[in-house]
């Protein structure tokens, strides 16, 4: 299990009210497909997570100073928030299925089909998310004959040696 915390308010003060903090944790999990029971094993993981997160750092008392929570599942990504199989990081991060071994920007079987978004080349996360809109529109660009300015965002990097 890997976790990522994000203590918001060290940085933030009007996150949380005064004499508290807006601590958020982030734990990568299977996908609805592998129909899990996420309310029958919610409380369980909830423990785990905190278990982990004691052990790990030093916050030691976490759980008696939990005021207010909210969690939030695959489940509920799914049957709230539409985003398929609750998989909001979409295609795993493995080496198969990273960057260019991603589905295409320009999909395969439909030459006026292009798609954008974690799921699509080159993968999740939003900066390389937006790269992944800018290959499309360029895409759609180039094959409808539209103006634009192409910008090469690698030419800044080389242009300075590094
Ligand atoms: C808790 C959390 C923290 C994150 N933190 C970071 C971070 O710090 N940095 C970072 O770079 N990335 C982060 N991410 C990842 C990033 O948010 C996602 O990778 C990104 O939002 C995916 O964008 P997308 O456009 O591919 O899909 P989405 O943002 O999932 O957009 C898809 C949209 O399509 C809609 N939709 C679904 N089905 C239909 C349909 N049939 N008809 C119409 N609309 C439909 C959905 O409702 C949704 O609005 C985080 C994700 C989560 C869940």
């Amino acid at each position: 299990m890997s976790v990522y915390v994000r203590n918001s308010s060290v940085t933030d003060p009007l996150v949380a009210p005064e004499g508290h903090s807006n601590l958020y944790v982030l734990v990568p999990t299977i996908n609805t497909r592998h129909e899990v029971d996420w309310p029958g094993m919610q409380s369980a993981y909830r423990d785990k997570v905190l278990d982990r997160i004691e052990a790990q750092t030093g916050m030691k008392d976490l759980r008696g100073r939990i005021v207010e929570e909210r969690m939030i599942t695959p489940q509920n990504w799914c049957e709230d928030g539409s985003i398929f199989m609750g998989a909001t990081f979409n295609l795993k991060h493995t080496l198969n299925q990273l960057l260019y071994l991603r589905p295409h920007n320009r999909y395969s079987k439909f030459r006026n089909l292009y798609l954008a978004g974690g799921g699509t080349h080159p993968g999740s996360g939003l900066p390389t998310i937006y790269e992944s809109a800018r290959i499309s529109a360029n895409m759609v660009s180039e094959q409808f004959g539209s103006k634009y300015d192409r910008i090469d965002l690698t030419m800044p990097l080389l242009r300075s040696g590094s």
